[in-house]
């Protein structure tokens, strides 16, 4: 439970964003898209460049994507590199190529550590040591993704990041639509290597199934917490369901009523401005908010982001299994 003084703290963030919205609501066309409630995702990609998955080399994967993001109409998604992941000359090719197809490219660490298991200056070196490892990439952008998606769980740890990053002129960048495609990825990959029956119609079904159900939860989230519709930052990851289903999950989006929009116009939203009080940050950006007012787990929580819900979404539909034979 929050102390008393985090809830003054709270209440006294709450009221300035509400006195932001009445601002913003007279300040022109960006408050619009608010208002009109829109549906505007970018799609972001953690982790890459990662080595071989169940299905593609580290390359195959990478050509895939781009091809899948080309045909989905994907004009620019954010690729988070771990710059761990750079090691030899492929990984790079691949980054560039990424910049090159009109991707942009950020930090996602290097070591990707938990800040919980580190301290601040360790967390803070390994950024700049990633931002290091990133120069002379081309479509660069100065934003940086937390690992895990946590920011600090006591405030002089988390104050000492973010002023790391004020410094830098790093932006935090944030995600509003957390999902576990981390989890669907391993499961289909387990089952491939067990020599299961693999039936990939039926899970990307799934995939673009629960992504889209996931988005959909954090509008409505935003609508109900923030009484707007923010441009939202979908997480996925850099992995193989990603390079088969990107073009799908688009078409999926699209089907819903959403507009896919960049990296750069979805962190041109007052989110990526107004950072939260709240210590609550695994859930993305939305759902911090969403907690700042009142949200709790049975509002907060999704099945795209729950292990067991995936689980049992792919055993009800039989996909990863020879049973049926
Ligand atoms: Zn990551």
């Amino acid at each position: 439970m929050a102390r008393p003084d985090q809830q003054r703290r709270w209440k006294t963030v709450r009221a300035l964003i509400a006195c932001l919205g009445v601002f913003t609501a007279t300040a022109g066309a960006a408050a619009a898209d608010d208002a009109s409630g829109e549906k505007r995702i970018a799609l972001t990609f953690d982790d890459g460049p990662k080595g071989a998955g169940a299905f593609y080399s580290g390359a195959e994967r990478t050509a895939r994507l781009i091809t899948a993001l080309r045909a989905g109409g994907v004009d620019q998604a954010a690729f988070f590199i771990t710059t761990k992941n750079l090691e030899g000359e492929m990984p790079a090719r691949r980054v560039r190529a990424y910049a090159r197809a009109g991707h942009v490219i950020a930090n996602h660490s290097d070591q990707h550590s938990w800040l919980n298991r580190v301290s601040a200056g360790e967390y803070i070196a390994d950024i700049d040591l990633a931002e290091e490892k990133l120069e002379g990439f081309g479509n660069r952008r100065a934003w940086f993704r937390f690992p895990y998606l946590d920011e600090g769980r006591a405030l002089e740890k988390r104050d000492a990041v973010r002023a790391a990053l004020a410094e830098r002129e790093l932006m935090s960048g944030y995600v509003t639509v957390d999902t576990f495609d981390w989890h669907m990825d391993r499961l289909v990959a387990q089952a491939k290597r067990a020599d299961e029956c693999i039936d990939l119609d039926g899970v990307g079904e799934i995939y673009v199934d629960m992504l889209v159900a996931a988005a959909e939860h954090f509008h409505d989230m935003a609508l109900g917490a923030m009484g707007r519709a923010p441009a939202q930052v979908m997480l996925l990851h850099e992995n193989d369901l990603a390079a088969m289903f990107a073009d799908d999950l688009v078409r999926g989006l699209r089907a819903a009523g959403w507009q896919i929009i960049t990296a750069d116009e979805a962190y041109e939203d007052e989110l990526a401005t107004h950072l939260p009080e709240t210590l609550f940050s695994g859930m993305g950006r939305v759902a911090a908010f969403a907690y700042e007012a009142g949200y709790r787990a049975d509002r907060l929580d999704h099945p795209a982001a729950d292990e067991a819900a995936i689980e049992a979404r792919f055993d009800a539909a039989g996909v990863l299994t020879c049973e049926a034979l």
